[in-house]
């Protein structure tokens, strides 16, 4: 279908970059689905049931019916009333995944949001990912409208989904509307600040709704929870409270002006009603995302570094000022190739101009400029401040990278990113496979920053790592069927660690005279366990030149490698801290990699008296269930070394929440699905690291092919 064009040069308060975030199942790619439908932009409803929605255009993703890949698309929403009445806003959606495997995506997609709504299912509501995904939005300050959606449903609550979104969440939740009826009877919803009821005529998209007054036997609830929000609202303005208190009626535009500072200033979260599905709620919902989520222009400026004398600089967000993007996803497209998608802060970006990226210290030439419909492309000559958008052309730059006028470097703020807890092994199969598969790892590496490549060079292996076996799952997977590459896959690894376990000291000195120039690098290392989950640091106490200061880098070179590889049993060293403290040099045999090895050298003796010990992934678990399989379930988990948190009661079901060592955890979905006849699901996410029990830790050891003793 043919878009027209885009009108360039929209103004900053009139866009809305937004993102819909949600637990798996909660109903985001259907919510998604009917936004582009209301906002014009998609003609016919895709069902998600059948795999067709726009969003998802990923083979696999229509497969699994989950959405991996975050799509930006770029659509206009006119409301009828409020204080943006008969105005186009420009709303730019990034869709963002909905299971935890990915919450690499929701991570990035939410660095550069202003705003979410947040998706929640009414029959169950808060589960244990929209937790987390509303921690992480309270990460980055993104202001938040909930949606308690599935209405319908048998064992809807709206006033329970909230009163769990208060508990739960600690997040000052408040009804906005009512819903009307429920379960088959849900029929609409009350406006509260205008006491409107909202009638939909019908079930199927497109249907009309009237306003009318509220039914009777709800005038005393409406009331009540009007008085609640007004209340709430005010008590975020001083001057407003006052009336308030005095008993002065407020006018609705006040309300929703001051409710939208409050929005803005992550004060309150106004919880909506609907069905997506039933094609209810959706308007209001898309109404109240213009009224309280932020445009560019509520956003604090853009701030950032100056590469080249790391002094803070700080940019207004409007074009007017200097460039200053992030780049926050790569992704192939079947018909462009290698698209960038850039979030712009400031400034202009330029189609067929040279443009710095102070990440990387490199500049790259901007081919096409690209607006993403929901299912079309427009080509843009240039971007503004405010912008979210698609690059064709870049080569070097990555998720996270800054992209500015070389003029005028800036480094804004990165994007981080977990640890992966799973790896697995594969092996080419002949000679085409092995270079087939360099090329696949590396794009997809470029597309997923918690997917990671390391290569064994003595086996001759390529082993991958992620963030649970189902994104694993999904790599080998694209990778087979997108670039046919024929490949033997190990069973899934976990990611243990080693760690010390009290201070020590080490030395490690390496001279060779063997005629010529020599070889002389010697330092003295202290060593420290750090708190868990607190990664490594490295720190030099040498003074008085006892080592030359150009020799330091590379003695933490050193230690950094050597920490990588492994010292007990093959895994990454952690929670440790080394200082480097003294040593000697010699005037002409000393040399950098000296000092490297010197470096490596000292960490392993150090390491040898420090007590080391493996440490493992726990995963947060939490199994849904209908009461009759609790036991059996519960006894399971206890088998794999589970500690049970508890149980509890939600809607219809029964949730049981346990931390579980990962290694237990192998293919464990799959086994509580036939354990409880296909109705138990689990949702896993990466907890903390925990020490391996000695007795399962002395066979990881054998298995690695190390003696556990400290390997030089
Ligand atoms: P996502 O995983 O969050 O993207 O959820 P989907 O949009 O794929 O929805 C999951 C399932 O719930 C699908 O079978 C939908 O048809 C269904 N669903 C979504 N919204 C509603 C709703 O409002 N009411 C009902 N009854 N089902 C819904």
């Amino acid at each position: 279908m043919a878009t027209a064009k885009t009108k360039r040069d929209f103004p900053l308060d009139r866009i809305r970059n937004m993102g819909i975030i949600a637990h798996i199942d909660a109903g985001k790619t259907t919510t998604t689905e009917r936004i582009l439908f209301y906002t014009g932009k998609t003609y016919k409803i895709g069902d998600i049931d059948e795999g067709t929605t726009t969003t998802d255009w990923m083979e696999q993703e229509k497969e699994r019916g989950i959405t991996i890949v975050s799509a930006a698309i770029t659509t206009f929403w006119t409301p009828k009333s409020g204080p943006f009445k008969d105005q186009e806003i420009r709303i730019n959606l990034i869709d963002t995944p909905g299971h935890v495997d990915f919450t690499v995506e929701v991570e990035r997609s939410l660095r550069v949001l202003d705003g979410g709504v947040i998706v929640l299912d009414s029959a169950s509501g808060v589960q244990s990912q929209t937790e987390t995904v509303w921690r992480q939005a309270n990460k980055y300050k993104v202001p938040l409208v909930a949606f308690a959606n599935k209405m319908d449903v048998v064992g809807a609550d709206f006033l329970g989904t909230i009163q769990s979104a208060r508990d739960r969440l600690n997040a000052n939740a408040l009804a906005y509307n009512l819903p009307i009826g429920s379960e088959n009877n849900f029929t609409g919803v009350v406006d509260l600040l205008t006491q409107k009821a909202l009638i939909w005529q019908g079930d199927e998209t497109g249907a009309k709704f009237v306003e009318e007054e509220i039914p009777v036997d709800m005038v005393e609830e409406v009331k009540k929870h009007r008085e609640k929000l007004v209340e709430e609202i005010t008590s975020t303005d001083d001057i407003l409270m006052e009336k308030y208190l005095n008993g002065e009626e407020i006018d609705v535009d006040t309300l929703k002006k001051t409710l939208r500072k409050a929005v803005i200033e992550n004060k309150i979260v106004p919880v909506l009603a609907g069905s997506s599905l039933r094609n209810k709620g959706v308007q209001p919902m898309l109404d109240a995302v213009i009224d309280f989520l932020p445009s560019p222009l509520d956003l604090p400026k853009t701030v950032g570094i100056d590469p080249k004398t790391g002094e803070e600089l700080v940019f207004n967000n409007t074009k007017e000022n200097p460039l200053g993007a992030l780049v926050f996803k790569i992704q192939v497209d079947p018909h462009v190739g290698r698209l960038t998608y850039v979030r712009v802060y400031s400034g202009i970006l330029k189609s067929g101009s040279y443009i710095y990226n102070s990440t990387k210290g490199v500049k790259e030439r901007v081919g096409r400029v690209l607006l993403m419909h929901a299912n079309d492309r427009e080509e843009i000559e240039e971007a503004y401040a405010g912008e979210i958008i698609a690059v064709v052309g870049l080569k070097d730059s990555i998720t996270g990278d800054s992209l500015c006028d070389e003029n005028t470097p800036i480094v804004l703020e990165s994007i981080t990113f977990a640890e992966p807890v799973i790896s697995l092994a594969i092996e080419p199969k002949t000679k085409s496979d092995q270079e087939k598969l360099a090329q696949a790892l590396q794009r997809l590496g470029e597309e997923d920053p918690t997917f990671r490549v390391k290569s064994n060079p003595e086996t001759g292996q390529t082993i991958i790592s992620g963030m649970g076996e189902l994104h694993l799952e999904i790599i080998v997977d694209r990778m087979k069927r997108e670039f046919k590459v024929e490949a033997n896959i190990g069973e899934p690894q976990v990611a243990y660690k080693e760690t010390i376990t009290q201070p020590s000291e080490g030395e490690g000195k390496y001279i060779r005279q063997t005629g010529g120039r020599g070889q002389y690098g010697h330092c003295l290392l202290r060593i420290e366990p750090l708190p868990r989950g607190q990664g490594r640091e490295f720190e030099s106490e040498v003074v008085g030149g006892r080592i030359p200061r150009e020799f330091i880098p590379p003695i933490g070179k050193g230690v950094e490698e050597r920490e990588d590889t492994g010292i007990m049993a093959g895994f990454p060293v952690t929670d440790i801290k080394v200082v480097v403290y003294d040593g000697s040099f010699h005037d002409v045999d000393s040399s950098e990699v000296a000092f490297k090895i010197a470096g490596s050298m000292a960490l392993t003796d150090a390491a040898s008296k420090a007590n080391m010990i493996l440490l493992e992934p726990i995963m947060k678990v939490e199994v849904t269930t209908p009461e009759e399989f609790m036991g059996d379930l519960i006894g399971d988990l206890s088998a794999k070394r589970a500690q049970i948190l508890g149980t509890e009661k939600r809607g219809n079901s029964n949730v049981i929440n346990a931390l579980v060592p990962l290694a237990e955890l192998g293919g464990y979905i799959t086994a509580i699905r036939s354990m409880s006849q296909g109705r138990a699901t689990a949702y896993i996410e990466p907890s903390h690291y925990e020490p391996v029990p000695a007795n399962i830790a002395q066979k990881i050891v054998a298995a690695s092919g190390f003696t556990g003793r400290i390997e030089r």
